[in-house]
């Protein structure tokens, strides 16, 4: 019986990690990131001009912490209003999902996006799923990442890089800013 409970809960928690772990992208609407509390469930909207504010779930107030994940950007739209009213500097990574490059940089993406959470606000668009976005900010060359503060354009650079390569490019470009 003991062992009965020890390998159910033993389940329950390698599903829930399993859970997280595939959770490695957010949704994101034309007013904030959508975020899930990982407490109760809810979803909760966190306002791109509130992203630097600490912020609890409208249902049952467990603090929610500032996205450690890149943001799947799906639309002009919602890329428009994220980079417009962002509280924080936003780096894109355009990307397309027949780019080799592309693939090992995405993990070194995730990475910065983890360690600069709550400082920066780290999104992905696929070129080939909003092309729009890609003719808009004239992306010749993937991957290609683009620094954004306050709205503005501040730096960018095309080709793979590496976590740490990412980072001086940002603070290159936080040294660019006005
Ligand atoms: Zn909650």
């Amino acid at each position: 019986m003991r062992t009965f409970i020890r390998s159910t809960v033993y389940h329950a928690r390698i599903a829930l990690e399993e859970r997280s772990f595939r959770v490695n992208t957010m949704d994101a609407d034309n007013r904030g990131l959508l975020i899930t509390c990982p407490k109760c469930g809810q979803r909760n909207r966190l306002k791109y001009e509130a992203l630097k504010q600490p912020f609890r779930c409208g249902e049952c107030e467990t603090e929610l912490r500032a996205p450690g994940n890149p943001v799947d950007v799906k639309s002009d739209l919602v890329f428009d209003a994220l980079i417009s009213r962002s509280a924080l500097p936003v780096l894109v990574d355009f990307w397309a999902p027949w780019c080799g490059p592309c693939k090992m940089v995405a993990p070194e993406v995730r990475k910065v996006a983890n360690e600069t959470a709550g400082q920066l606000l780290v999104a992905k668009v696929n070129t080939e799923e909003v092309p729009s976005l890609g003719s808009h900010y004239r992306i010749t060359a993937i991957p290609t990442m683009v620094l954004f503060s306050n709205g503005l354009e501040v730096a960018r650079q095309a080709g793979a890089m590496a976590a740490p390569a990412i980072r001086k490019f940002i603070e290159r470009g936080q040294l660019n800013r006005k």
